[in-house]
This record gives C-alpha cells, sequence and structure tokens, in this order.
C-alpha cells in the first residue's frame, strides 16, 4: 500500500505515511529492523513507482480522511525500505505540495553523500537522520550496511546537509545492548550531534519484534545514562522508547501525566516533588506506579531521575 494511515505519531501528530519503496529494498540491514531481513540490498536510485501514481494514491487518502472528519499534520515518507533510494523523491515533494501539508521523510541518511539525495531532502519540512554510530566497527555491526559505503562520507554528508537545510532537522539514535548504549560510545555520538545540531535528538529502542532475535534494549539505567550524556551536547533530546499517542497531554490525572512527561524525558526527584505539590497530590503515587512496574527510579551523578518503564523487548 503506497499511502496509509493516518497514525498518531509523537514526533508529527497525525501522519499520513507514504510507502514509496517496495518491501525491505534498502541500503542497511539492521539488527533491529522491524521490517525483517533485508531482501534486496542496493545503493543504486532507481524508479520504483510513477510519481502520478504516488500522487493519486496520497491525494484520495488524503481525501479520504478529510471526509470522515479526521486531519492530517504531516504527509510523512516512512517506507518500508530506504526513501531515498527513490531516483523520483525529490519530484513526489514538489507534487504533493499542492495538497497543502507539510511533508517529513525519516531515512536512514546512507545516500546523503550524494548531491541529488540531499537535494531531494532539502525539499522536505522535517527530515530525520539516522545517527547510530560514528564509529566505524560499530555501525558495521549495526546497520550491517551495503558493502560499499562508507560511514565518513555518510557523516560528512550529513553535516553538508545540515548547514543549509532551512527545515526542521531531527535525528534518532537506536540503542542496542552490547552494541552502542557504553557511555564512551554515546559520547561519541552525541560529539557529533553537537555539531549536527538538529533541533531534535530522539533516542529509541527496539519496542517491536526485530530481524536478529538476540537483539535486546539497554536497561533502563543505561537509556537514561545515554539520555543525560547527550543532553550535556544536544538541546533537545526526546526518548522514543515504544509510547506513541500524545505524550504531552495533559489530562489531568496524575498517574497518566506522570506517564506522559517521563516517556519523553527522565524527571528529577525536584521536579517530581514540585509536580506532585502542584497537583496535591504525595510520593504514594509515585510509589505505586513503581510497584505496578509502570514507572522505574534510577541515579545519574548522584541525582534521582524518574522514567517510564519503557516498551521493551
Ligand atoms: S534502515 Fe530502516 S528499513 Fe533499512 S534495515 Fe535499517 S531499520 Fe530496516
Amino acid at each position: 500500500m503506497i499511502a496509509f494511515g493516518p497514525v498518531p505519531s509523537r514526533r508529527l501528530g497525525r501522519s499520513l505515511g507514504i510507502n514509496n519503496i517496495p518491501p525491505k529494498v534498502c541500503t542497511y540491514a539492521c539488527v533491529y529492523c522491524q521490517l525483517g531481513r533485508t531482501i534486496k540490498m542496493r545503493i543504486e536510485r532507481r524508479a520504483f513507482y510513477e510519481p502520478q501514481e504516488i500522487l493519486k494514491a496520497v491525494r484520495d487518502k488524503v481525501e479520504r480522511t478529510r471526509y470522515a472528519g479526521e486531519s492530517v499534520d504531516y504527509l510523512t515518507f516512512v517506507s518500508d525500505g530506504e526513501p531515498t533510494l527513490d531516483a523520483h523523491l525529490g519530484l513526489e515533494i514538489e507534487l504533493l505540495r499542492p495538497l497543502g501539508i507539510k511533508i517529513a521523510t525519516i531515512t536512514n541518511a546512507s545516500l546523503i553523500w550524494r548531491e541529488d539525495v540531499r537535494e531531494d531532502l532539502m525539499k522536505a519540512d522535517w527530515v530525520s537522520l539516522k545517527v547510530d554510530s560514528t564509529r566505524e566497527d560499530v555501525w558495521r555491526r549495526i546497520d550491517r550496511p551495503q558493502g560499499t559505503l562508507q560511514l565518513a562520507l555518510i557523516l560528512d554528508g550529513m553535516l553538508e546537509f545540515a548547514k543549509t537545510y532551512r527545515g526542521e532537522l531531527a535525528t534518532e539514535t537506536m540503542l542496542v545492548e552490547g552494541l552502542n548504549d557504553s557511555d564512551d560510545h554515546v559520547r561519541q555520538v552525541g560529539d557529533f550531534l553537537a555539531r549536527l545540531r538538529p533541533s531534535r535528538a530522539y533516542l529509541a529502542i527496539p519496542t517491536r519484534p526485530p530481524a536478529e532475535e538476540w537483539v535486546r534494549s539497554p536497561s533502563e539505567e543505561a537509556i537514561n545514562r545515554a539520555y543525560q550524556i547527550l543532553t550535556q551536547r544536544v538541546n533537545q533530546v526526546e526518548y522514543l522508547i515504544g509510547y506513541e499517542g500524545n505524550a504531552f497531554a495533559l489530562t489531568g490525572s496524575v498517574e497518566e501525566d506522570l506517564l506522559s512527561i517521563t516517556a519523553v524525558h527522565p524527571m528529577r526527584e525536584e521536579a517530581v516533588s514540585e509536580f506532585l505539590g502542584r497537583a496535591g497530590a504525595d510520593w504514594s503515587t509515585v510509589h505505586e506506579l513503581i510497584k505496578q512496574a509502570q514507572l522505574v527510579e534510577m541515579a545519574y551523578e548522584g541525582t534521582k531521575f524518574y522514567m517510564r518503564r519503557p516498551h521493551r523487548r
């Protein structure tokens, strides 16, 4: 299906997905890929669908969605493979413009060293780049790229893109236990992100069945440490730990609000105290959520933090 949704997305509100690539045609074969193993690994760009076919599928879906009284915040290229492999990506973005909806692209950035790919991505309003590692050996183990790809060129391509991109730039780093979750490694990723200066850096963990059965998400402590390390280097760091929906909605229920805030950012002990005070509640609420295994308490550099227990596998 070329157009699907709209689905609720923490990052993009109500996002109507565009699948411009046949299943699992990708430049990577990430160990954590939720689509299973890469069927066709390739790095040459080519046409997969007629751009007019994409436009028609998306326009029909937008019309049906609006007719049902629902809204769409973003049209998002989020494929069953790598969207920049589509040689018509830029043209498709141009064709979709008259629909008057913002356009996003979620890419693994493996082809961003190519000028034509950067030019295509420039046309989107929101772009997310994958930055799982800045170390060649780790990158090869976690993302398992096509053999001729070179990480140094990809990282340079990202910096080049970020220099001139005028839309909203996000990054996504997937943490896998034992592969890229050490403090030292996260620091290196953070140093690169500090140069890239995305408007938001997302930290993700595998929450759905991955391509490789042995893949595990890091412990809550490791996730929190990674968050703290990145926060020292990048302004806006947020978790993507398996809760889509509207994580910012204040519902008036102390429990729900604590869970939705801590699904995005860990909260310091003082911040929780203040929040409880304002809500007229006390620490028994927090202790109950911990007992129910919905919230976890962790320490980092002598400070206690609370985070929503991630959806992990
Ligand atoms: S880049 Fe995305 S689609 Fe490709 S293997 Fe990795 S997770 Fe799967």
